[in-house]
């Protein structure tokens, strides 16, 4: 029972093979350090590393997809 309501803003980054969607933390920390370009694309396919862990799980197919892109 959760006693907060938290508005939880996500946001679309986009990478070579499709949106990442993250929470406004990772989001901040991606434009703080410079890893997303003015359009909100990802500068490179690392920046999942950057990620938290909610974050991860929640994009881990597209982040498994770019990791193995040998398929
Ligand atoms: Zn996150």
């Amino acid at each position: 029972m959760p006693e907060r309501e938290q508005k939880v803003i996500m946001h679309a980054v986009m990478s070579t093979r499709g949106p990442f969607i993250v929470c406004h933390f990772c989001y901040s920390q991606l434009k703080d350090e410079a890893k997303l370009d003015p359009r909100d694309r990802a500068v490179s396919d690392t920046v999942s590393d950057e990620f938290c862990v909610n974050c991860y799980d929640r994009n881990k197919i597209l982040i498994d997809d770019l990791a193995g892109s040998t398929e």
